[in-house]
């Protein structure tokens, strides 16, 4: 029997196997087949800690028999105000001072930036209202960019085979180039006179982009960003949606370049990757710029699940083990064993350009047909899997961002089947 359920990202035609997991703990999954998988992707960069998180579990558990969901027009509830104080607490601060002082909550990444990009437009719009400013609506992005799969969130991302068919309805955006090395200054000069013509905002992925291809750039280059756009009184917004509760080493790859932006989006593993959640974080100019006895004012974006209760005390639970545990030693012990297995596989001929931030490592495949439409990315997956692991490489980019529980033996196992990716795929010499 076909099942009905369409899958995103996934071309049914092709046929390919859609495994059925019945249970996760950790860093596996277990299969309706009784075999396992390692997931070394964290089942799309969300979960952090590791699957069913006993604390985050529970708290899940505890919520849903107390208050599940509630309409957040102008009621609230202790886990969002919880969360709230949390996030303002831990997110990047100025001269030691909370800096983004107000959160909206939101379903996922699509939706923080979303809200991310109505706050830079209603904070120019409202300013313009009281003759403070000129209105100002274009946003610039850097180059290769992912922000989401809404018409907003493509609008400002890499456009592409992924998004072709939704072209006319895709907004005009300033690309500014990434700055690649060698390349820095001609992005920081680009970004400078973009800046010049008055847009609403940057928006940047700090310190590494993720879905174009986990390229990095440097913290003094983020910082940089951040200053001229300042300099220019352009609103920057940082997309920490997958950067954010500890990818890049620091809870926010923004700590690393001492940036504090002025509009934040985090999603993915705010609940530690257990149920959806997003919140946008805002500095009081933003949210003074709405503030007002007009309600035309009001900042005009909500969905039913609003800070959802069960999600909310999800949330609240992951940033309690993020202020009780050692969960920065625990990154950084993986870390250091995924950088000394990389350097070992670097040396391997079939692989090129070895990058590493954090939990996150990529590496490219040096392979005859690489586009991101060849089949070598499904014939990648399809290698891993026969392998007992969930990886999905972009294109002929290979990459690791497993949960932070993974062990040493299932470091060895993930590296053992590159290598062996390698010797199976790479170019011939
Ligand atoms: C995943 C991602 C998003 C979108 O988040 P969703 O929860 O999938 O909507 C936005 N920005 C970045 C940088 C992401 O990696």
């Amino acid at each position: 029997m076909t099942s009905p359920v369409w899958h995103p990202f996934t071309q049914h035609g092709l046929n390919e196997p859609i495994p059925h997991v019945v249970r996760a703990q950790g860093a596996t999954l277990h299969l309706a087949d009784g075999s396992t998988l390692i997931d070394a992707i964290s089942s799309w960069w969300v979960t952090t800690h590791g699957h069913c998180h006993p604390r985050i579990a529970a708290a899940i558990a505890q919520q849903a028999s107390q208050l599940d969901q509630l309409i957040f027009a102008a009621y609230t509830h202790e886990p969002a105000e919880e969360v709230a104080r949390g996030l303002i607490a831990m997110a990047p601060r100025a001269d030691g001072q909370p800096a983004l002082a107000h959160v909206f909550y939101s379903d996922s990444g699509s939706t923080a930036v979303e809200v991310a990009l109505k706050m830079a437009l209603g904070y120019w719009h409202n300013l313009a209202l009281d003759g403070l400013a000129e209105a100002r609506s274009r946003i610039l992005v850097l180059d290769h960019s992912y922000h989401g799969d809404t018409i907003g969130t493509m609008s400002i991302g890499e456009r592409g085979v992924y998004n072709a068919a939704w072209q006319p309805l895709l907004f005009d955006v300033g690309t500014i180039p990434f700055p690649a090395p060698g390349h820095e200054q001609a992005c920081l000069a680009a970004l400078a006179a973009a800046c010049a013509e008055k847009p609403a905002a940057f928006i940047v992925e700090p310190l590494l982009l993720g879905a174009g291809g986990m390229l990095l750039y440097s913290p003094d280059i983020l910082r940089e960003m951040a200053a001229i756009c300042r300099r220019h009184d352009v609103l920057f917004i940082a997309d920490e949606v997958m950067t954010g509760w500890g990818r890049t080493g620091t809870l926010f790859a923004c700590e690393q370049a001492g940036v504090v932006p002025d509009i934040m989006a985090v999603a993915k593993g705010i609940t530690g990757g257990a149920i959806p959640l997003a919140a946008t974080l805002a500095t009081a100019p933003i949210f003074d710029a709405h503030l007002s006895t007009d309600r035309a004012r009001l900042f005009y974006h909500s969905s039913s699940y609003t800070a959802n209760a069960i999600a909310c005390a999800a949330a609240a639970a992951n940033l309690a083990i993020w202020r009780e545990e050692d969960v920065l030693g625990r990154i950084a012990t993986l870390a250091d064993g995924i950088a000394t297995r990389l350097g070992i596989l670097a040396a391997h001929p079939a692989f090129a350009n070895p990058r590493q931030l954090g939990t996150i490592a990529a590496i490219d495949l040096v392979a005859a047909d690489a586009g991101y439409l060849s089949d070598l990315a499904p014939r990648l997956r399809a290698f891993f899997l026969e392998r007992g692991l969930l990886l999905r490489p972009l294109g002929n980019t290979i990459y690791l961002m497993p949960p932070y529980c993974l062990d040493a033996d299932q470091l060895d196992r993930l590296f053992a089947a590159l290598a062996e990716a390698g010797d199976s795929f790479g170019m011939q010499p």
